[in-house]
């Protein structure tokens, strides 16, 4: 019979074709899977319905030497050894698409709360601090007729600048390969920071984009723009960012991720009340995870069958 093993709980609904195919032991918690327990469970499964929290390298793949297929619940596979799986025969699926609309939702969602400058007028009103109306006082930026640069041109890229059309944004990017999005222009990483009233991260993590957004880039940035990450947080330089966030050299930053994650309580970056940090739910959406874990069931259960995977991952 064969086996196969999941990182977290999966409602039962979701997880039923898996349970026709074989025996499925499922990781409950309390907390994320300890790596004990994957090296200890992995021996015999053929198949892993993993997370993003798990950290999927060699020394794991070697002790699990009957794995044939791997499949993520989520897009950005930067936590998987992609050359050590493919060495080992290991198939390897995604969750691409199903949470692409609810991730630029919440991307629009943290650009609009930090130009209108939403958290830290929320914390006046609870701490007292509100005061009689004032025609000068707690001004912020626009979203209507804002220059948007976008780092990273794919799915996610694309879903945030059919949103930004609707406030009528100028909508920049870079991208390695020019993409053939109507309204929206190609330029330099140089041109788009110094260009851009907000600029969002959605670059997947890999060795040539770790701190791609460190202190050159930042300096690029005007005084008043906002950084906006919604992709992987090592893709910005987290005491660069500190820097410029001291130095007032930005006016804000909005991250759905961080470097380290989860951020401690006295961590720096929660100094500022410019910086608002929300903690890593770009596609917390009932409908998003849903899908996704229906499309992770799908990889594995089309992977153990020999058939295609809906959503391989490809080089
Ligand atoms: P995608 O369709 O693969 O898009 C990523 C884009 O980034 C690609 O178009 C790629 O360009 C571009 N890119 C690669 N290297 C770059 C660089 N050095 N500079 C600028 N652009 C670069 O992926 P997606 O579905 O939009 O997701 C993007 C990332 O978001 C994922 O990798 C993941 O880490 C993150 N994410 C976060 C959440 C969350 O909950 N916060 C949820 C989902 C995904 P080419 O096409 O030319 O290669």
């Amino acid at each position: 019979m064969v086996k196969v093993f999941v990182s977290d709980f999966i409602p039962e609904d979701i997880l039923d074709p898996l349970r026709s195919l074989g025996e499925v032991d499922m990781w409950q918690g309390p907390g994320q899977v300890p790596r004990s327990t994957l090296l200890a469970n992995l021996g015999t499964a053929r198949g892993w319905l993993s997370m993003l929290t798990d950290t999927i390298d060699a020394e794991l793949l070697d002790a699990a030497p009957g794995i044939r297929v791997i499949s993520q619940m989520s897009v950005g596979v930067d936590n998987i050894d992609v050359d050590a799986c493919r060495s080992r025969g290991v198939l390897l699926g995604h969750t691409p698409d199903v949470l692409t609309e609810t991730v630029a939702d919440t991307a629009f969602a943290l650009i609009a709360a930090a130009v209108r400058r939403l958290p830290e007028g929320e914390r006046m009103v609870r701490t007292g601090a509100w005061g009689p109306w004032d025609p000068w006082h707690f001004l912020g930026g626009d979203l209507y007729h804002a220059t948007l640069g976008i780092v990273g041109m794919g799915r996610i890229g694309q879903a945030i600048t059919r949103r930004a059309r609707g406030f009528e944004m100028t909508v920049n990017y870079t991208s390695p390969t020019r993409k053939d999005v109507p309204d929206a222009t190609m330029l330099d990483l140089a041109d788009l920071l110094s260009d851009s009233d907000v600029v969002v991260v959605a670059a997947p993590l890999n060795s040539e984009t770790r701190g791609m957004i460190g202190a050159a880039e930042l300096n690029l940035m005007r005084a008043d723009a906002y950084l906006v990450n919604i992709a992987r947080g090592p893709l910005v330089d987290t005491v660069a960012l500190i820097e410029a966030l001291a130095r007032r050299s930005i006016g804000g930053a909005a991250l759905d991720v961080t470097d380290p994650e989860p951020l401690p309580p006295d961590h720096p970056l929660l100094g500022f009340p410019n910086c608002l940090v929300v903690p890593h739910i770009g596609s917390a959406s009932v409908r998003a995870r849903r899908a996704m874990a229906r499309l992770a069931v799908d990889n594995l259960v089309a992977a153990l069958r020999g058939e295609p995977m809906p959503a391989p991952l490809h080089d």
